[in-house]
């Protein structure tokens, strides 16, 4: 049987009121529909659009991965895309020795806060944070491997690109948003697991995800 409860929770706004719905659904007596379990993604898993231009690899944001979460039972908060955050949407690509410089780690650390604070809400009142989901290779948002490489300066003729953009290299650490993540969850004493996704075979990588979630 579905019961919905409309409670108001704030005052008349002009013709309006602020309503909250609290949608019950009763079983022999139980309150059901809420398993605890979230994730953390990166923007662009959502949002596409916050990408570099030129590697989207979809339209709108990678829907096999999102929708195969949702259908598992984790809710998703979507992290903030620092790149764009600090450099827009018109920056160039870069590489981790690019970004990784104290202000841009303090930039992380502004946008990231708010969203510690809801987690750590989450976790001391008993929800799982089953997972942080990165994007590897990105010199932000890479989990298992970043991308390094002597890059910097202009880039024209006579700069010596070809060199520049041979030099670039894989690394095998976090990217530099993920590791103050990483640090701020460790300070506010959250453990979970940081699990990244290949956008370019979405469907194989959604089924890797959910096994590796389940773990
Ligand atoms: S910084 Fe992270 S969220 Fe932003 S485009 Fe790169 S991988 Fe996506």
């Amino acid at each position: 049987m579905h019961e919905l409860k409309l409670k108001v929770i704030g005052q008349p706004y002009g013709a309006m009121c602020i309503i909250h719905r609290d949608l019950h659904v009763k079983k022999a007596g139980e309150v059901l529909k809420r398993n605890r379990k979230i994730v953390l993604a990166s923007h662009c898993i959502l949002n596409i659009n916050s990408k570099v231009y030129g590697i989207a690899t979809e339209p709108a944001g990678c829907g096999q991965i999102v929708s195969g979460l949702l259908d598992n039972g984790y809710g998703i908060i979507q992290l903030p895309c620092a790149e764009q955050a600090c450099f827009g949407i018109n920056r160039w690509g870069q590489v981790k020795n690019q970004l990784n410089f104290p202000a841009f780690r303090s930039r992380c650390y502004e946008l990231l806060k708010p969203i510690v604070e809801q987690v750590s809400d989450f976790y001391q009142n008993g929800y799982e944070i089953s997972a942080v989901i990165g994007l590897d290779g990105s010199p932000a948002c890479g989990i298992n491997y970043t991308c390094s490489g002597n890059w910097g300066g202009e880039i024209g003729e006579g700069y010596d690109l070809d060199s520049k953009i041979s030099s670039l290299d894989k690394l095998s650490e976090y990217g530099v948003m993920m590791e103050v993540l990483s640090q701020m969850l460790n300070e506010a004493g959250i453990v979970t697991k940081y699990l990244s996704v290949d956008e370019s075979c979405p469907e194989a990588s959604s089924q890797e995800l959910m096994a590796k979630l389940i773990e």
